[in-house]
């Protein structure tokens, strides 16, 4: 239970990846506040099962969401875990792509993570300890045809990543971001069946991965075993990139 007394935020946590996080740090002891916006009952039926867990609706993408989510935070007694994971995507080729589809993109996936990260760092820095975790993407590192936005979005989080923790390092912040490759989520339930056999024939492990072979990973960051890493980019992506 090495996070017990560590309260954590997990945005995005009623499905897919983010539900894996919330189950693995709570499991590890911490009071998780699980952020969804609009799978209530899983969230809830999640929150349920962990002591010191609360389910909180909230629109990463806009300020007051980020502020309700805080503040939530503070109500269980800080915030000592960042975890920004809700994301989307909106494919399409840029020769065809609108401006509301880039922006929705970066409102969810770059400009809601700022925001809860500048509204958590006056927590942090006051507690002079702090561990944020950023879910980017391959497609950041690599891009992904009509996936540009998203890749775009990501690798703007990367950079985010990198630039805070060396601005946040010297009050003991640390600051890392974690690329799944393809894993079985209803994110990639949307994607093309041929588009997934392709991407399988190209992962030396041979298979999509599952959420929960993504979260030890946060869970590890958050917790002694991460101490001295921050500024990283963690992929786990059976190989993909490799
Ligand atoms: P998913 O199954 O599509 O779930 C998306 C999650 O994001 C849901 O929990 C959803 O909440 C939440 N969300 C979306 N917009 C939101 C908003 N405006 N405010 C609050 N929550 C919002 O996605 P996933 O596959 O678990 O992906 C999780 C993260 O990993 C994302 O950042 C994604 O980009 C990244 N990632 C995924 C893959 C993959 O292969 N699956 C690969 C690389 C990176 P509600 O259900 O409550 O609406």
């Amino acid at each position: 239970m090495e996070l017990s007394g560590k309260v954590a935020l997990v945005t995005g946590a009623g499905r897919g990846i983010g539900a894996a996080i919330a189950r693995e740090l709570a499991e590890g002891g911490a009071k998780v506040v699980l952020n969804y916006r609009g799978s209530a009952e899983a969230a809830q039926t999640l929150a349920a099962e962990f002591e010191g867990a609360i389910a909180v609706q909230a629109d990463v993408a806009t300020l007051e969401g980020a502020k309700a989510l805080i503040a939530a935070c503070v109500d269980r007694g800080g915030l000592d875990i960042l975890v920004n994971n809700a994301g989307i995507t909106d494919d399409g080729l840029v020769m065809r792509m609108s401006d509301e589809q880039w922006q929705r993109v970066f409102d969810v996936n770059t400009t809601g993570p700022f925001r809860l990260i500048r509204e958590a760092l006056p927590l942090m820095a006051r507690a002079r300890a702090g561990v944020i975790v950023n879910l980017v993407s391959v497609a950041a590192l690599r891009g992904n045809a009509g996936q540009a936005n998203y890749g775009a979005s990501k690798a703007a989080l990367i950079a985010l990543t990198r630039s805070l923790a060396q601005e946040m390092g010297r009050r003991n912040i640390r600051v890392n971001a974690v690329a799944p490759g393809f894993i079985e989520t209803d994110m990639t339930a949307a994607l093309p069946e041929k588009v997934l056999q392709t991407a399988q024939e190209h992962i030396p492990l041979r298979r999509l991965g599952r959420p929960d072979e993504i979260a030890p990973l946060v869970r590890f960051l958050a917790g002694p075993g991460g101490s001295y890493i921050t500024g990283q980019v963690l992929v786990v992506d059976g190989g993909l990139s490799c």
